[in-house]
């Protein structure tokens, strides 16, 4: 098997590719290998409810370290783990480390939170994909509140199909978010028919806010639709107490972002929950001016 992978990697370089299409080839072929060689991890990221000041759910995030190049960002192998069909076992693979998880964290005492997991499009279509979703509520025990998944919106995206899949979905009692909100190009109107639970704007939006005045137009709008239609909105990417400040009084639901932590690995989750919970209310209380988390 070993043997027959290098001269195939030869094969498949020819002079005239550029260095980028040759280089995504190679990094295609080390993917392949990558989850049977454990080079994957998950780190997660707190989500605030800005109500309660308190930590409801972390969002998993996959790392993979290649063993030659190291840190290789997720925005750069995901679509090519799509493009192979490589993110059917991986997408499995990271749901079940997910759910894994949330169950350890549950079994240590933590306060309860809810886990947050990417889908990507490829896993939309996965035939068998509600089936392996309640296989792994069910071999992991977590209860499915504490499961949420993110969904991102695509052009290619069939509406009947997709409303018909999300309620097969929310039928396990899972949550569902749709991530990157605003990026994509599908039609608004999938937003009513959608058993939807959140709203997640990109960073590209809050980035420049409260600076710019179309940014914070968009997101106060995002906001107010999403009040309307009664879903929950998360914003991530908030790096500055100025952005916080502008989506506290927006009055966005939760808050991901630097400003309260970066992903992290699950042993830190444990051992700082806490500590991360306490950092949090310190930034709030200063925001507010007042220590009353229920106002
Ligand atoms: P996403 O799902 O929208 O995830 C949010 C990204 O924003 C993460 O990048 C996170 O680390 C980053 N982020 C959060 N807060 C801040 C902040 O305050 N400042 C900055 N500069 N960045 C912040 P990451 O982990 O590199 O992931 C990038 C994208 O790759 C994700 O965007 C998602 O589309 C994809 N991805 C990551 N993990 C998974 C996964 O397990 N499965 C799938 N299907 N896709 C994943
Ligand atoms: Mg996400
Ligand atoms: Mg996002
Ligand atoms: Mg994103």
């Amino acid at each position: 098997q070993e043997a027959r992978q290098i001269p195939q990697r030869l094969l498949f370089y020819k002079p005239y590719m550029s260095k980028g299409i040759a280089d995504r080839i190679l990094l295609e072929q080390d993917l392949h290998k990558a989850l049977e060689n454990h080079e994957f991890h998950l780190v997660y990221q707190p989500q605030v409810n800005l109500k309660t000041g308190s930590i409801e759910s972390v969002e998993a995030l996959v790392r993979w370290h290649h063993p030659m190049r190291g840190f290789v960002s997720p925005e750069l192998f995901i679509p090519i783990a799509e493009e192979s069909g490589l993110i059917i076992p991986l997408g499995e693979w990271i749901l079940e480390t997910a759910c894994k998880q949330a169950k350890i964290w549950e079994q240590e005492g933590l306060p309860p939170f809810k886990v947050a997991v990417n889908l990507s499009l490829g896993q939309l279509f996965q035939q068998d994909l509600v089936e392996m979703v309640e296989a792994i509520l069910v071999r992991t025990k977590l209860q499915p509140e504490f499961l949420q998944l993110e969904i991102t919106e695509s052009m290619t995206m069939n509406i009947d199909q997709m409303t018909q899949l999300l309620h097969e979905l929310k039928a396990l009692g899972i949550q569902i978010a749709v991530d990157d909100f605003g990026t994509g190009y599908s039609s608004l109107s999938y937003l009513k028919d959608f058993p939807i639970d959140c709203l997640k704007i990109d960073r590209t939006f809050v980035r420049n806010v409260p600076l710019n005045p179309n940014d914070e137009a968009l997101v106060s709008m995002i906001i107010s639709m999403a009040k309307h239609l009664r879903l929950k909105v998360v914003a991530e990417g908030i790096e500055e107490v100025e952005q916080l400040a502008f989506l506290s009084d927006g009055g966005c639901d939760y808050i991901q972002g630097y400003l309260f932590s970066k992903p992290i690995s699950p042993k830190e989750i444990s051992e700082t929950f806490s500590d991360l919970h306490d950092h949090v209310r310190v930034i709030l209380t200063r925001l507010r001016h007042t220590d009353d988390f229920t106002i």
